[in-house]
């Protein structure tokens, strides 16, 4: 006898972006390539996954909240991110069961790497309660997944012992400034940086594997940060990390001449502190690595505007309410809620191994890389999602 949960068509939702201007209703958003799930396919064995540029599916960003309590203004603009802002309800959203049994299967197909996000994660009442499961995930060589947490830090001064002890290994901070005043302004909500920093104290004192703080930079708003952010971590074990402002989304009206290129923030840098450069940790690696000459600890740089690295992204991002989506730029992203809620069963665990194949197979996304190539982009692209709800 076939169950539903053996044979079902293939669902691809649009995005759930929010324009800049106008509202545009759900229905007139660009959807996800069309991919074609057979549906007399014998689950895939367990196994890496490789896409059609031949990248390997090695990395999950999962979004636990599409809320935060930031208004950073190159993210969630105050003006669109209101009281209005159509938030997802709480029954829209996947459960930690559902995550986690999700995770389960991804790091069947080669996922080694998960990172939790948001929107702002640790706003997720008992984060902790899905870090534990998730801790307990291996990888297909039976190593412990690289589990890890991007969080703004302003509540991690509270979350960060429990989080440890339920086995988070990982945690990245966003600042983007250490002057309070500049700090405030980018948040958009007042609130102070020493709250984040004593967030991060508390990281420190937990004892957590490695911790980063990223920095996005935005020409002529926080570019003078640079140094100070540079000259407090240094020597401290952070990992300081600057990032290049990003068209993401549809609302943060991005222009370039805000982008401060990495190459300019390196150049920044080693004029106050000799760097010597570093080699990658992992293929795929985002962040162009570099040590303070003088043995002070290392920053990096990620280029994701002038320096493309589709070449090697090995990335797919989980929305809250379970769209799998291909890339950042994406505007539209694959439903797996629906399987996962109608076959909670052995035959809908390996109907869903088959789903994630199937998409990771048919992918051909490299939005950064045709940007920089100055072609035309892949229809839809104005219309991506914002990174608040895929998770950043
Ligand atoms: N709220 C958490 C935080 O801020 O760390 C997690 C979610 S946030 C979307 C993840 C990362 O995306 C943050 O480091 C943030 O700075 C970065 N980000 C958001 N918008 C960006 C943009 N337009 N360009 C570059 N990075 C951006
Ligand atoms: Fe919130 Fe993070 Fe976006 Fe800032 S970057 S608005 S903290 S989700
Ligand atoms: Fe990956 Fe898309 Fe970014 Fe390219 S543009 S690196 S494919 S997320």
């Amino acid at each position: 006898m076939t169950s539903s949960c053996e044979a079902r068509p293939p669902s691809i939702l649009p995005g759930r972006a929010r324009p800049a201007v106008a509202l545009v209703p759900l229905s007139a958003i660009g959807r996800a390539r069309p991919h074609v799930l057979r549906r007399d396919a014998a689950p895939p064995a367990a196994g890496p996954l490789a896409d059609r540029l031949g990248r390997p599916l090695t990395d999950l960003r999962i979004s636990v909240t599409d809320r935060c309590n930031f208004r950073c203004n190159y993210c969630m603009p105050k003006e669109v991110f209101d009281k209005d802002h159509p938030y997802l309800p709480h029954a829209a959203m996947l459960s930690f069961e559902e995550i986690a049994r999700l995770a389960r299967l991804f790091a069947l197909q080669g996922v080694r790497k998960i990172r939790l996000t948001g929107g702002e994660p640790l706003l997720r009442r008992g984060l902790e309660r899905l870090v534990a499961p998730l801790a307990g995930l291996r990888t297909l060589d039976g190593a412990p997944l690289d589990l890890g947490l991007t969080t703004n830090g302003s509540l991690l001064a509270h979350k960060a012992r429990a989080l440890k002890d339920a086995g988070l290994r990982r945690v990245t901070v966003s600042l983007d400034a250490l002057d309070d005043t500049v700090f405030r302004r980018m948040n958009d909500v007042d609130f102070p940086v020493a709250r984040v920093l004593a967030g991060i104290d508390a990281a420190m004192k937990a004892g957590f594997e490695r911790i980063k703080v990223n920095m996005v930079v935005k020409r002529g708003t926080n570019d003078q940060e640079i140094l100070p952010l540079a000259r407090h971590f240094r020597g401290t074990g952070v990992v300081l990390r600057f990032i290049e402002y990003m068209d993401v989304g549809a609302t943060n009206g991005w222009r370039m001449d805000e982008v401060l290129p990495s190459s300019d923030v390196l150049a920044r840098v080693s004029r106050a502190f000799p760097l010597v450069p570093l080699e990658a940790t992992a293929p795929g690696e985002t962040a162009q690595r570099w040590a303070y000459a003088d043995g002070a600890g290392e920053i990096g740089v990620i280029g994701s505007v002038t320096r493309a690295f589709c070449g090697e992204c090995s990335r797919a991002r989980l929305s809250t309410d379970g769209r799998l989506f291909l890339c950042l730029f994406a505007n539209g992203g694959h439903d797996l809620k629906a399987l996962l809620r109608e076959c909670p069963d052995q035959a809908g665990d390996d109907l869903l191994r088959g789903r994630l194949a199937e998409i990771w197979r048919q992918r051909a996304d490299r939005y950064s890389e045709l940007r920089a190539l100055g072609g035309p982009l892949p229809a839809g692209t104005a219309r991506r999602v914002e990174m608040s709800y895929i998770g950043g």
